[in-house]
């Protein structure tokens, strides 16, 4: 398999709109350097040492996006340098994000995750926390963070009508979220959904952000 090929086609596949997020994850640096070589520039990664030790050792126009389930006490480990956080699911999460960023000089963009699937392990809001935490006074206090839009994954399954589904209660609930809330927020732009499995029904149904691992990279 192909890394640079791989990372062209997909480019190629893909609307205009849509951003590939390479998820690199569990993959060697010198893996990471052939689809940056391809000129891929977004990668994505779940465990905060694992980000850190790529970041120190590829080209830093790299934009590194946190796609995993982040534990507040290693915020501070990624904060001076991560682009995009893709999975906050909790006030106390964006708060410590918000004193890190703070910490750093920095604005931290986030994306909120909702739980949109069947199953109950995955992480994230459902609809009615969501719209809790936008209304919360102690969210609107937090200065060094930006949301820009909404996470989710879909139940793992071959039933891609359910997918579907899923999918366009995620966007149905960014629309709402975007006009009620975020109206006046030109940020507010984001829908990262859609995995090797499933990411062509989430570009239908309006994703901007695509998370790719092992189409790109190879089974893990
Ligand atoms: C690993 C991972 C992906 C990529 O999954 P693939 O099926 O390999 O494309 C996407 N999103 C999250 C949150 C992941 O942890």
């Amino acid at each position: 398999m192909s890394v640079s090929k791989n990372i062209i086609s997909f480019k190629k596949e893909l609307p205009a709109n849509v951003r590939l997020v390479a998820v690199s994850k569990t993959k060697p640096v010198s893996v990471l350097f052939e689809a940056y070589q391809a000129g891929q520039r977004i990668f994505g990664e779940n465990k905060v040492q694992e980000l850190c030790d790529k970041y120190e050792q590829l080209p830093k126009d790299i934009e590194w996006h946190f796609i995993g389930h982040l534990q507040r006490n290693k915020v501070k480990f990624i904060a001076p340098f991560v682009t995009l956080i893709h999975g906050v699911d909790s006030l106390r999460l964006l708060e410590k994000i918000n004193e890190e960023a703070q910490k750093n000089n920095r604005l931290i963009d986030c994306l909120l995750q909702v739980h949109i699937a069947k199953e109950d392990t995955k992480f994230g809001f459902d609809e009615t926390e969501l719209i809790d935490l936008l209304n919360d006074s102690d969210y609107h206090k937090l200065e060094n963070i930006r949301i820009c839009g909404l996470m989710g994954m879909a139940t793992y399954t071959d039933d891609n009508d359910l997918i579907s589904r899923e999918f366009k209660s995620l966007a149905d609930l960014f629309n709402k979220v975007k006009s009620d809330c975020f109206f006046d927020k030109s940020h507010f732009t984001e829908l990262s959904m859609g995995m090797s499995g499933d990411y062509q029904i989430a570009v239908e149904q309006g994703a901007t952000l695509v998370r790719i691992g092992s189409s790109l990279f190879g089974t893990r």
